[in-house]
């Protein structure tokens, strides 16, 4: 067992690190404030080798691997601000695709998919559920070798951007059916999208009316879509848990920043002793939350059956840890922490859509209980 970042991967660490300073952080008010993901930073990405970091040259990937595309995400995520959304979702889609589609599909829907100029989704969630299966209305009826999708999705992160999106259905003999489509072409339409608490994403609703999509499109085989989503969203599990990681440790820095310059009874408020405990508090629950998720990432390359459940287990301790830790960073800024002067502010705003996303809290304590008890 190794705990050491190997030379490669601090070398990524810091490059990406880099990037952030000078690409990102300047504008993550602005990102924030406009939930707009600048378009430059696509191509700079692309550039960078940070999508499809764990697909292999062949399809154009960077071929990293996924635990790399962790310690790109920590270093992103770092800026408070959504400018890391279309690296996890063009590195966890194109990836899924890889993993589940026949070689023409990897052609079709990888290769040529990763310059910057598109942008993956995912289409699960509906207007009346994103946690049951079961309870799916899109449908895809078989008309010979095309099937049409009829259905509305909803909260679809850039939904309306071109690219690829994965789509699940319940087909005509009633299972759980993925399909490739290519976004905003016919029948597809993505007219609304969210405003949310912080600038998360852009998901849209999503609307199918009469989209004939052919046989080929199927991801994986018909009926089995559930088991490709059930991987994908463990995969996004991680990716979400590394964000609020980061996130938290950004907060704590905030947190110690103002505390040095911060005067209480005429001395920095971070000579106080109850002060520093907190901040030790709060450090040790961000090592914790942090190795939790890097062990959990690294199980996704060498033992991917167990990487489901340990993911599930991973957000169930790193999100609500890291929530609490962004929380006291916030009370130790005083009236401050509330204003929009302070990066803590948008950082205390951003982490709840990481609670929701990939799976409720309660079901994947559904997921590790029922896993324990079998
Ligand atoms: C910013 C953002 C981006 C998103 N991006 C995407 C995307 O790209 N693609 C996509 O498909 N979806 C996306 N979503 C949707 C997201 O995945 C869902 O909102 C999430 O899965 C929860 O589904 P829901 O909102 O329908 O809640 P519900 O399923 O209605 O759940 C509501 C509450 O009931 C609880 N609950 C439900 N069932 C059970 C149960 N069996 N046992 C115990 N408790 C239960 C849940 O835990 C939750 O607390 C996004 C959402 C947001 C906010």
């Amino acid at each position: 067992m190794d705990f050491n970042l190997s030379e490669e991967q601090l070398m990524l660490q810091s490059m990406v690190k880099d990037f952030t300073a000078k690409e990102i952080e300047p504008r993550g008010k602005q990102i924030d404030d406009t939930a707009k993901i600048p378009e430059d930073l696509m191509k700079k990405y692309a550039d960078l080798g940070l999508f499809g970091m764990a697909v292999p040259k062949e399809y154009d990937g960077s071929e990293m691997g996924n635990f790399a595309k962790i310690l790109a995400l920590e270093q992103l995520a770092y800026a408070g601000c959504p400018a890391w959304w279309p690296v996890a979702f063009n590195n966890s889609l194109p990836f899924t695709i890889y993993k589940f589609g026949n070689d023409e599909q990897r052609q079709k829907y990888v290769k040529g998919n990763l310059d910057g100029s598109k942008l993956y989704s995912i289409q699960f969630t509906e207007p009346e559920t994103g946690s049951d299966p079961t309870a799916l209305k899109t449908t895809a009826k078989k008309d010979g070798d095309y099937y049409i999708i009829n259905g509305q999705k909803r909260f679809s992160t850039f939904g309306q951007k071109n690219g690829t999106a994965i789509v699940w259905t319940k087909d005509d003999e009633g299972g759980c059916t993925a399909f490739l489509v290519e976004k905003n072409t016919k029948g597809y339409s993505a007219p609304t999208v969210w405003e949310l608490m912080a600038g998360e994403g852009e998901p849209a609703d999503v609307y199918y009316e009469d989209y004939r999509v052919h046989k080929d499109n199927i991801l994986y085989g018909k009926g089995k879509g559930f088991d490709v989503l059930l991987f994908w969203i463990s995969v996004e599990k991680i990716e979400g848990c590394i964000v609020a990681v980061a996130m938290a440790q950004a907060a704590l820095d905030e947190a110690v920043k103002y505390g040095k310059e911060r005067i209480v009874r005429g001395k920095p408020m971070s000579d106080m002793q109850g002060i520093r405990w907190e901040y030790a508090d709060m450090y040790a629950k961000i090592q914790a939350c942090r190795w939790m998720t890097y062990r959990t990432a690294a199980l996704l390359d060498t033992d991917p059956k167990a990487f489901q459940r340990e993911a599930a287990a991973c957000k169930i301790f790193v999100q609500p840890t890291c929530t609490q830790v962004i929380l006291d960073a916030l009370r130790l800024h005083g009236g401050y922490g509330i204003t929009k002067e302070f990066k803590i502010e948008r950082l205390y705003r951003s982490q709840p859509g990481n609670i929701v996303i990939s799976v409720s809290l309660e079901i994947n304590k559904s997921i590790v209980g029922s896993a324990l008890v079998r």
